[in-house]
Formats: structure tokens, C-alpha cells, sequence
């Protein structure tokens, strides 16, 4: 538990940058002014490097015009429908009782949002996100109540545990350790931010969470604010590995208020990732056995990202063609 020292230390340090970033408000303003006479639109960012194959169906969709929401439902659609990705949708790794739960959540331009958490059976969590935030009065939908909705809206109910999968679970089971592996996809999700013609934004961040979790366990993905976030106004910012580490400090929506703030969309993932690191050690926890991993964009189209330990990459596909970046971290990769 954080004393109340360290506590106060931390929110010296937050108050302290809202204060500086005061001035940097005019600046930012300025930017985004100058950066929209030119804005480098339209423009896809996803994690990891079935962001590639993403993107290429998000792009086809912001290349003609299209809206970036779209985009960025039918991108992460195709990682959720390759059974051999075996961290997102169909073919995801179950949880420890064998059962494959996903989580997905999905953002626009108005700050329309929609998720779902714990969803078994739907081969598309992302589809059904959408559906809550434009067929419900809510915003989030969990477990039997998330299958009954989709299953009201036509959405098919399949097997979604693979042969692999089931192998592996099988063997996790003779020792039931659980151990997410840093950069080792046992997790994995992804998160899509895009910029589309029209200059408007969205996000989607859709997964099926850490392998051999507990039932019932959500991590970061399917909670705006955590695993995705977007403000028409400033960027949008998604998110990768450890979700507790990520809910832990609101991460999306801090990655956004820091560009808010001045931050370029790569300064303000480092300055989240700080929090992240900061915050394990007042916990006295063990930083190897953590990968958070953040991108951002930012209205005009310039983006960004920061990891905690070297190794996450993302996809970022725009006039210039799509291409796989690595991503630095905090802590480097160890030479070869
Ligand atoms: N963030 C995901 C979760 O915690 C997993 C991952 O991206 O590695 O469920």
C-alpha cells in the first residue's frame, strides 16, 4: 500500500505537471493549428505485428474515405478471425477452467463508447462492443448478459477453443502456474487507433486477455480510459501487456491528458510508462515480470510509443506505405 508520504509525493508530481503544462496549453493549441493546415491523414497505428495484416484491412477502408471507425473495427476483426493468433478472438488462449473469454471495447469521434468483458462463444467481441454502443442505453455489457445481447443481435455462437489451445491448456494444467511471459504472446491484444480523411478519430483494442487467467478476470482492454482511449480535440492512445499495471493508472486517458498538455504522443507514453515503473517500485514488485506497452497519435497525425521492457512493436500504415517500428522501452532489450 502506498504511504502517505509516497502518496503525497505522487500527487506533488501530478500537480506539478498540470501546473507546467498550463503554459504548454497555448503551445498545444498553436500545434494542433499549424499541424492541422497539414495533417499526415489518413493514418492507422496498431500494437504488435498482426498490426501489419490489421491495418491493411483498416486502410482500405480510410484510403477510400472511409469513416476511422470502420477502419478500425474491421482491422481488428482480422486478427479476431485468425485462429493461429492465438491472444485475440477466435483461437484465443481459455482461461484456467478451458474457457475462452474476450474483452474489446471500441471509441469515436463523439466519445461514443462500447464494450464487452468476459464474452464467450462470439468469434468477434469488437462487432458486438459496437452493437452495445449503438443498440444500448449502456455502455458495457459482461459474461451471459454480453453472449445473451449478441446472440439477440444475430451474432452466431461458436467454439472458439482450438485444438492448439487446448493442448496447451492441458499442459498448463499438470502445473497450473500462472506466469504470463513477457513479450511471449501467451497475451497479447490489439489495440487500433486511426485519423481518417474526414480528420476525425477512433479506437478499438480487442483480446482474450492474459492465458490461463482466473474466470472472470478482465483485464485492461474492454475499460475505456485503460486500454484505449480517444479525444476528438487532442489523439487517441491504446494499449498492450500487463492489464493491471495499465488500469492501475488509467493509462489511455493519461496518455491523452499528457498530449493535452503539450506532450508530443511519444513523450506522453514515456511519461505513462514512468508511472507504471514508478508505481512498481512503491509496490516493491518485480519490473521484469511486466511488459506495458503504449501507441498514440494525435490530431494532426503524428505519433508515438513507449514500452517498459524492449521488444513490442507496432504497425503503422499511412501515405507512405505500412511498416512495422519497434518500439523503445525503459528497459532495453539485452544485447545478442
Ligand atoms: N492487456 C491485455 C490484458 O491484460 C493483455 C495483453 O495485451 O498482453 O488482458
Amino acid at each position: 500500500m502506498a504511504t502517505r508520504k509516497t502518496f503525497i509525493k505522487l500527487g506533488l508530481l501530478s500537480g506539478a505537471g498540470l501546473v507546467m503544462g498550463a503554459g504548454k496549453v497555448e503551445a498545444k493549441k498553436e500545434f494542433a493549428k499549424s499541424g492541422s493546415k497539414n495533417p499526415n491523414k489518413p493514418i492507422v497505428l496498431s500494437t504488435w505485428n498482426f498490426g501489419l495484416k490489421a491495418n491493411e484491412a483498416a486502410w482500405d477502408i480510410l484510403n477510400k474515405g472511409g469513416r476511422a471507425l470502420d477502419a478500425v473495427e474491421a482491422g481488428v476483426m482480422v486478427p479476431e478471425a485468425d485462429p493461429t493468433e492465438r491472444s485475440v478472438g477466435y483461437g484465443g488462449r481459455p482461461d484456467r477452467d478451458g474457457r475462452v473469454t474476450l474483452d474489446a471495447c471500441i471509441m469515436d469521434e463523439l466519445s461514443n463508447i462500447g464494450s464487452v468483458a468476459a464474452l464467450e462463444f462470439i468469434k468477434h467481441p469488437i462487432s458486438v462492443a459496437r452493437a452495445v454502443m449503438e443498440k444500448t442505453p449502456h455502455v458495457m455489457l459482461v459474461g451471459d448478459g454480453a453472449l445473451q445481447f449478441a446472440l439477440s443481435q444475430g451474432f452466431k455462437k461458436e467454439n472458439l477453443l482450438v485444438p492448439d489451445s487446448e493442448r496447451e491448456w492441458k499442459e498448463w494444467l499438470l502445473k497450473s502456474e500462472y506466469k504470463p511471459i513477457v513479450n511471449i504472446e501467451n497475451h497479447d491484444t490489439i489495440g487500433m487507433i486511426a485519423l481518417d480523411a474526414a480528420g476525425n478519430l477512433s479506437g478499438a483494442c480487442t483480446t482474450s486477455g492474459m492465458a490461463f487467467k482466473m474466470h472472470g478476470r478482465v483485464g485492461d482492454s474492454p475499460i475505456i480510459g485503460a486500454g484505449l482511449y480517444v479525444d476528438n480535440e487532442i489523439g487517441a492512445a491504446t494499449a498492450t501487456g500487463h492489464g493491471e499495471e495499465v488500469i492501475r493508472i488509467a493509462g489511455c486517458h493519461l496518455v491523452v491528458e499528457l498530449m493535452r498538455q503539450g506532450k508530443s504522443p511519444k513523450e506522453a507514453c514515456i511519461e505513462a510508462v514512468k508511472r507504471v515503473v514508478r508505481l512498481m517500485e512503491i509496490r516493491k514488485k518485480n519490473l521484469a515480470d511486466i511488459q506495458v506497452g503504449f501507441i498514440a497519435l494525435d490530431k494532426a497525425g503524428n505519433y508515438g510509443s513507449y514500452c517498459v521492457q524492449g521488444g513490442f512493436n507496432y504497425a503503422v500504415y499511412d501515405k507512405t506505405g505500412n511498416k512495422l517500428i519497434d518500439a523503445e522501452s525503459h528497459v532495453p532489450l539485452p544485447k545478442k
